[in-house]
């Protein structure tokens, strides 16, 4: 057997363990899990009873169009339905862009830390990653536009930046778009969208009439709340599109899926209520760091990272047998930090006790 010279020694992803594993090993009766940046108050009841309601449909194929969806996504983003292109998840996404432009000799362009699809799903098609340091926890568009050569075909912009949270304001990213060569694309992940308060945070959705290259990668996993149904997409014009298409398996978006997100979608009072809640929560956080004079980057999203001054995985561990599942930050690129997710009030209240109390071991537990 022989795959791929650039599969060799490439890592396989590590799921965390179930939490009810965890609880057994650690006897702990709660687990508060703020490590993903899922939406901690869940989804919609809408979509739970959309799902209840459709049920027995597991029969027959889903919609491989996925036409209510595209159309009610049209609708609220004011596209035409052929401008969008529905992944898996926006994982799915990301890796049909990379299917559809990169192989050997090409190259692509991302920020360094940022979200890790973007050189996984590059370096499994052979192409080359230019990764661009971060200037104070944000893209540096400059040096990522000196990067751009005649073999490049992608560039990512993540925004806000997982993990640090940071965002590239409009007037920096339309500089930047009107400095781009037409043969590169330029993706704007936007996982964490509906978080963003920022005021000149860039509305990019209405920039692709002007730029073609440009494409906007939205998602359900976050504030919508349905990350265990897989449903996220891409904006771009219809000819972006029409290349994607072909890449994309015909059923790749399954049924509840798709039906969750419709109803989804039709609540928008749950967002806002969510966003209202992720703001007081991320105030909790901000004081306790302030409190504490733990260093962080400001973030538009659900999640923070925190510069702890101590090993990430240390005190990943040490959180851990306190109930909380957060995420180290070394394998994020910042080894001295943790990234937590902004949970429940109450959770949040928890967590911070708990962090203190690890903060202020004077040596923190053996890894077991
Ligand atoms: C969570 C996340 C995604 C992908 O989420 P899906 O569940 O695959 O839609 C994409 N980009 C960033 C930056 C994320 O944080």
């Amino acid at each position: 057997m022989q795959p791929k010279a650039q599969l060799l020694g490439l890592p396989s992803y590590q799921p965390g363990k179930p939490i009810e594993e965890v609880k057994k090993e650690l006897g702990l009766t709660k687990i508060v899990k703020l490590a993903s940046n899922e939406n901690p108050f869940g989804a919609s009841p809408k979509a739970s009873e959309a799902i209840k309601k459709a049920a027995g449909e597991t029969a027959v194929y889903p919609d491989g169009y996925a036409r209510q969806l595209r159309e009610s996504v049209a609708k609220q983003l004011q596209v035409d339905e052929n401008q969008l292109i529905f992944g898996n998840g926006s994982d799915e996404v990301i890796q049909f862009l990379c299917r559809t432009f990169l192989e050997k000799g090409t190259n692509t362009v991302t920020a360094h830390p940022t979200f890790s699809q973007y050189k996984l799903n590059a370096t499994i098609e052979g192409a080359e990653i230019r990764e661009v340091a971060l200037k104070d926890g944000v893209h540096d568009l400059d040096a990522m536009l000196d990067a751009i050569d005649e073999n490049t075909k992608i560039v990512w912009v993540c925004n806000p930046n997982n993990p640090t949270g940071t965002y590239v304001k409009e007037e920096a990213f339309v500089r930047f778009l009107d400095q781009v060569p037409p043969h590169v694309i330029v993706v704007s992940d936007e996982a964490y969208y509906e978080y963003v308060t920022a005021s000149d945070y860039p509305e990019t959705v209405p920039l692709i009439d002007r730029y073609k290259q440009l494409v906007v990668l939205r998602t359900f996993s976050k504030a919508y709340g349905l990350a265990a149904l897989r449903v996220g997409f891409g904006v771009a014009s219809k000819e972006l599109i029409s290349y994607l298409e072909p890449v994309r398996p015909p059923f790749n978006n399954v049924t509840f899926g798709q039906i969750a997100a419709v109803s989804a979608i039709e609540d928008q009072a749950f967002i806002a209520e969510c966003v209202e809640k992720n703001n007081e929560g991320m105030k909790q956080f901000e004081e306790f760091c302030q409190k504490h004079q733990l260093r962080y980057f400001p973030s538009q999203t659900n999640f923070l990272l925190i510069e702890v001054g101590l090993d990430g995985d240390e005190v990943f561990q040490a959180l851990l047998r306190e109930g909380f599942i957060v995420r180290s930050g070394n394998p994020l690129g910042y080894p001295n930090s943790i990234r937590i997710t902004i949970g429940k009030k109450e959770d949040n209240a928890a967590l911070f006790e708990a962090l203190e109390r690890v903060l202020t071991q004077t040596s923190l537990p053996q890894h077991s």
